[in-house]
């Protein structure tokens, strides 16, 4: 009888720490699931003049005035500026 009491609460224990656990990891989803759609929402996406890429716009790189998808483009967008002035 002693040994069937000392499963149980083995059973016990383990079922309420699973429960402990679970209801932790919950919570932790369900905080970082609260801020990420905000985020994403708030986030404007451009498209990128260069390549025509749509990207968030916090993630732009800006130059001249305008946004860019990547360092790249905006290196691109400069050296077109530059052959459009040299030829007027
Ligand atoms: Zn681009």
């Amino acid at each position: 009888m002693g040994r069937i009491l000392f499963w149980l609460g083995l059973a016990a224990l383990i079922y309420a720490a699973i429960v402990v656990a679970r209801s932790k990891r919950k919570r932790s989803c369900r905080s970082s699931e609260r801020k990420q759609p905000t985020e994403y929402s708030s986030v404007r996406m451009i498209k990128c003049e260069v390549c025509g890429t749509h990207f968030p716009e916090d993630e732009a790189v800006l130059g001249d005035g305008r946004s860019f998808c990547s360092e790249k483009c905006r290196k691109t967008a400069r050296m077109k500026a530059a052959r459009r002035n040299e030829a007027e």
